[in-house]
């Protein structure tokens, strides 16, 4: 499941299968790196990452273009957003972070078909980052790892709302 590069890039009439964002949410939330689910949208981890507990901000919905977005999309993509960066900082104490949408292939979306909200925290001794259009690096932790331990920290988890079946692992 390649999220960036040119392989298996789907088009907007490869909604469904084709495309890892419409079917990341069928799967498990360890399966699919879930950290969040809400009515319309949901929450995961970014397969190759720009830097430790980035996330994406995906609606469910196979839809490209931000003005295409319903007004629950626009308000609930905005509130995941939100609580992500509430976590984050719970969790890892980031200094900043970069947030933003890359709409359209010229400018840098990996997966354009499927509109997706970028969260990277950044700290101030982390790499040089150039804008989000840039490409993955390694990184010390495990995704897993570090779903489990955003998926534990949000609002809601254990209590059987969103962020439930969560098996604090580690
Ligand atoms: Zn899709």
């Amino acid at each position: 499941m390649a999220y960036i590069g040119g392989q298996d890039k789907p088009t907007d009439a490869d909604a469904g299968p084709g495309c890892p964002f419409c079917r990341i949410p069928a799967l498990s939330d360890e399966d699919g790196l879930v950290v969040a689910r809400g009515e319309t949208a949901y929450v995961v981890m970014n397969l190759y990452p720009y830097n430790s507990g980035h996330v994406l901000v995906c609606p469910y919905r196979h839809v490209a273009d931000y003005t295409d977005l319903t007004d629950a999309e626009v308000a609930e993509v905005a509130a995941l957003t939100r609580t992500a960066m509430r976590v984050l900082r719970a969790v890892s104490g980031p200094h900043g972070f970069n947030l933003g949408m890359n709409q359209g292939d010229v400018a840098g979306a990996g997966i354009a078909a499927h509109l997706h909200q970028h969260v990277v925290p950044r700290w101030g001794g982390d790499s040089n980052f150039l804008p989000i259009v840039g490409r993955s690096r390694a990184l010390p932790e495990l995704l897993g790892d570090t779903r489990a331990r955003l998926a534990a920290a949000w609002p809601g988890a254990g209590t059987g709302g969103t962020g439930a079946d969560v098996d604090a692992k580690g």
